[in-house]
């Protein structure tokens, strides 16, 4: 079931078919759908960012992008500085988890990085991160072909990552390479001594795909065991306090596209604290998942189409430290990014 605006619940598969509805009603295009008239759920800001108005493909006059040239004068031309779009607005170009937990986390952010692609260098906390994936990648493939690596060997993998990826960083005042280094080494040793030799590894880097809610959806499994249960590993400042949305939310794609894995999931957080702590959370995919996976897919495609692209500063990643569009981000839409 879903909600409209203060209004009764909705099946489902009603939802998409009403959501049509409501951005055609904001140009009248389509009678309200049977059996009762709904005034439309959101009201479509005709606000775009400056180089969508720039860009021929799209047409100004219209609450809903198409691919067609608008008729009537040639646009202006673009700006060498003005990145072109990505093929994101493309039928059938297909979204990851990843992309649509940006959207929801963000429409601005989405668009500055996916759309724009302005640069967006890794900081320090995001380098150890892959290289910690990178090493435990490498522990799980050599597990899976039979041929189990020493542990110093998956060090070395962390640290040639760490080094490569540094290089292209920009650091955090408060974040001194020598010491990430290091403490992301030592994340590999307490994950892979402690934690490792209790997981049965039935494949790594699985990539899947399909279509949830209409939307061709894709993504990477970093690993499945005997069971048929994701495991993922992720390093953090602090222990969490309970499953992230944004975790579920790919974990749940993931069982839709596959139905063939259990829907449980275990989430192992290694804290970057003086003590190193594993913290592992699990949970299980249920129908109120799927359901909004549904759901979302569908709305952020028809989000991106229509160029709702708005900041959202509320938003716990919000400031100059953690979003590296922040000064594109007022320079766009005004306000202050503390
Ligand atoms: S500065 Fe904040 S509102 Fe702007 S793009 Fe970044 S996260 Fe979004």
């Amino acid at each position: 079931m879903g909600f409209l605006n203060g209004h009764p619940p909705v099946p489902v598969e009603r939802a998409s078919e009403l959501f049509d509805y409501a951005v055609e009603a904001t140009v009248g295009a389509v009678a309200p759908p049977a059996p009762t008239a709904r005034p439309a759920r959101i009201q479509y800001s005709r606000y775009r960012p400056a180089d969508f108005w720039t860009n021929p493909k799209y047409d100004p006059d219209s609450t809903k992008s198409v691919v067609a040239p608008a008729p009537g004068p040639a646009p202006a031309p673009v700006a060498d500085s003005v990145p072109e779009p990505s093929h994101k607005l493309e039928p059938g170009c297909s979204l990851s988890p990843s992309e649509a937990n940006t959207f929801l986390n963000c429409p601005a952010r989405w668009y500055f990085k996916y759309m724009q692609r302005l640069p967006d260098p890794s900081n320090g906390a995001r380098v150890l991160g892959s290289a910690f994936h990178k090493a435990i990648e490498f522990h799980w493939k050599a597990v899976l072909a039979k041929d189990p690596r020493p542990l110093a060997e998956a060090i070395e993998v962390h640290d040639q990552k760490f080094d490569e990826l540094v290089q292209d960083a920009a650091l955090c005042d408060d974040e001194n390479a020598g010491e990430l280094r290091a403490t992301g080494a030592a994340l590999v040793e307490v994950y892979l001594r402690d934690v490792a030799p209790s997981i049965q590894p039935a494949a790594v880097e699985v990539p899947v795909s399909g279509k949830i809610g209409g939307v061709p959806v894709n993504g990477i499994i970093d690993l499945v065991d005997i069971e048929g249960c994701v495991i993922d590993s992720k390093s953090a400042a602090k222990k969490p306090s309970g499953v992230r949305p944004d975790y579920r939310f790919q974990v749940s794609t993931y069982k839709v596209l596959s139905p063939k894995l259990s829907g449980r999931a275990r989430l192992d957080t290694i804290t970057k604290t003086a003590t190193i702590q594993v913290v592992p959370q699990s949970f299980e995919v249920g129908p109120a998942d799927v359901q909004y996976v549904e759901l979302m897919y569908p709305f952020v495609r028809d989000a991106i189409k229509d160029g709702l692209f708005y900041p959202r500063r509320d938003n716990n990643l919000c400031s100059r430290k953690w979003c590296p569009f922040w000064r594109a981000c007022e320079a766009e839409f005004g306000g202050t990014v503390e």
